[in-house]
């Protein structure tokens, strides 16, 4: 099964892109190499000790170096900058490696469509591979598990067009093939993540208010959670990242908001629902008012943890709960 997958390029080693490269390092063939880069190195020492068992890691200076050497390229950084520099720097980026349009390059990094449009195109013509905007859902522990979901701005795989097996393939080692959503054309991935990130950001501050409300209103916080779960107003941020701690034992707020997804991406993620709107003309009510809530969020103290487990320490954005309960009404505003 792996043998077409060749020696693969990984670049980001991040919350997601770390647990994404176990997977792979774990699940490709043994002789196959796998080329890890980050801008943090960091993090390439830290994983290339933990996983020299299940085969050869090379550590590498540039996105340019790891893609020329493989046939299959994985992406996820954070945001759409990173992306045109790991793929359009004339000198270290992956525009300037040998063509080969057998080459599979998958870029998981939650942008807009519109940067994924020009970058696969530019890509494309300069005959360097096939890049396909492959956004996942499913957070760390999805990513840990390799059972994330992928949404692919690709056609289905069909055996005219040999790349799209591999893109199966190489999305399974990370990913629940129950969950693989082809969404038909470059761009398109990223406009159904667009659309989920949307509702998943915005329902958790509902979550948070929600779960506020409650609790000052007298309710036991795990009772109302209970309450919430099987009622109408049952959804997955409540169940899996609820804001309140203690209530879920496995959601971050439970383990001192420890990082899963931070603030900072939340209006990364938040913004692009907004452009999306006003691009389709649809007035993004509810994202914008979120948006302004976890923007003060991203700078409160409390939901900033000093004993970082990453180099940028924040904590996870479910502790926007601490930032709209410790905040006096005024200032919240
Ligand atoms: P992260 O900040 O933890 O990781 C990003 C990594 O990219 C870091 O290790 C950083 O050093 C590295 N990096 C930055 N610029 C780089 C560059 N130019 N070249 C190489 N490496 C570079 O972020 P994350 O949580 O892993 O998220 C990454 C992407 O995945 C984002 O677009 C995010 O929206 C998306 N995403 C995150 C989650 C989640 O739950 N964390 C879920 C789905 C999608």
């Amino acid at each position: 099964m792996t043998d077409h997958v060749g020696n693969v390029a990984f670049i980001g080693l991040g919350a997601m892109g770390y647990a994404m490269a176990k997977n792979i390092r774990q699940k490709m063939a043994p002789t196959g190499t796998l080329y890890v880069f980050d801008v943090f190195r960091g993090a390439c020492e830290r994983f290339q000790d933990e996983f020299k068992d299940f085969g050869p890691i090379v550590i590498v200076d540039s996105p340019k170096e790891a893609a020329s050497m493989s046939q299959t390229i994985i992406s996820i950084v954070p945001g759409a900058s990173e992306v045109r520099d790991v793929y359009m720097n004339e000198v270290m980026g992956i525009i300037a490696i040998p063509k080969n349009v057998d080459r599979l390059i998958m870029e998981c990094s939650t942008i807009d469509s519109q940067s994924s449009r020009e970058v696969g195109e530019a890509l494309k013509n300069a005959g360097v591979g096939t890049y396909i905007d492959t956004p996942v859902s499913g957070g760390v522990p999805g990513a840990d598990a390799g059972t994330l979901s992928f949404l692919m701005g690709h056609t289905k795989p069909s055996d005219t067009d040999p790349v799209s097996h591999r893109l199966e393939t190489v999305a399974a080692m990370m990913g629940d093939p129950k969950k693989f959503f082809y969404c038909g054309k470059l761009g398109a991935g990223l406009a159904a993540k667009i659309s989920n990130n949307y509702l998943s950001c915005s329902i958790l501050l509902a979550v948070a208010e929600a779960m506020a409300i409650g609790i000052r209103s007298g309710v036991d916080e795990k009772l109302l959670h209970e309450v919430i779960q099987n009622s109408t107003g049952q959804n997955f941020m409540a169940d899996k990242v609820q804001p309140v701690p203690g209530v879920v034992p496995d959601a971050p707020s439970s383990h001192n908001y420890r990082l899963g997804f931070k603030t900072q991406m939340m209006i990364k993620d938040l913004g692009l629902g907004v452009d999306a709107g006003y691009a389709t003309g649809i007035k993004p009510t509810m994202a914008e008012a979120a948006y302004r809530v976890y923007e003060k969020a991203a700078v409160d103290p409390k939901c900033i943890v000093s004993e970082a487990p990453s180099p940028v320490g924040d904590r996870d954005g479910s502790s926007v709960y601490l930032h709209i309960t410790a905040t006096p009404e005024e200032d919240q505003k």
